[in-house]
């Protein structure tokens, strides 16, 4: 892994920057900023690593760019900004994993930045809406085994727990707070993606991780709303909420 300079990671944003408003703008690729309050941007990061020596790009494994992160946030234990970039955000970045290119082999788990002058093979704006349709949604499902990941339950069958329930899957967030789209999909029964409960924030085995809406908190006992107040009492030294 290589450390870069201020002034490097400086001059190859401002050369991703102008490659981007000359070619890639245009198709809705979209630039990540730079900064984030005093941090760099996770996105910034990522694409800044791929790019050194453009044109003659690396290949790059996800360990390295892990490390390199792990510079600048410390807590981080594995990077997808690669994926989504290329996938979401429409930079020509090549992957290992997702089997999407021709002539170079790519090892597992690996990127390559292919072109600052082209985007992602396919990539448009709209491209983001056909996520709702055909075979992304298809193909997660089966991945699946066209299963509500939080439940179990099957399309198409009686449901595990309401037996005058038939299954139909529907596109649930894994984070509520996160727009719709790739990566933040899974598979959930209706019963278990009720509009009402976006309280939850799941990993895709449908596990909760964290919670995406602070009512939740509501429900939770005295002695756990306790320990909360505690905990965020001493994270924001005592200060007054509407100055946070
Ligand atoms: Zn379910």
């Amino acid at each position: 892994m290589k450390k870069l300079t201020t002034q490097e990671i400086l001059s190859t944003y401002k050369l991703i920057s102008e490659y981007h408003k000359k070619y890639l703008k245009k198709y809705g690729v979209i630039l990540p900023n730079l900064h984030k309050g005093d941090s760099y941007t996770k996105d910034a990061l990522v694409l800044i690593y791929l790019a050194q020596g453009y044109p003659d790009t690396k290949i790059i494994s996800k360990t390295e760019l892990t490390e390199f992160i792990k510079i600048y946030y410390p807590n981080t234990n594995d990077v997808q900004q690669a994926r989504h970039l290329g996938a979401q955000k429409g930079w020509y970045i090549l992957s290992g994993t997702r089997n999407d290119n021709t002539s170079i082999n790519i090892p597992s788990g690996s990127y390559k930045l292919k072109s600052l002058t082209e985007c992602y093979s396919g990539f448009t704006a709209e491209r983001r809406e056909e996520l709702f349709s055909g075979d992304y949604w298809e193909n997660l499902k089966k991945a699946y085994g066209y299963r509500c990941a939080c439940c179990g339950s099957e399309e198409g069958r009686k449901h595990r727990y309401w037996n005058n329930i038939t299954v139909v899957l529907q596109k649930g967030h894994k984070d509520p707070t996160k727009p719709l789209e790739e990566g933040n999909i899974i598979p959930q029964c209706e019963s278990c993606n009720r509009p009402d409960r976006n309280y939850w924030v799941y990993d895709d085995k449908g596990r909760v991780i964290s919670i995406s809406n602070e009512k939740v908190i509501d429900g939770c006992s005295r002695k756990v709303q306790k320990a909360i107040y505690s905990r965020l009492y001493k994270k924001f030294n005592g200060m007054n909420p509407e100055e946070i």
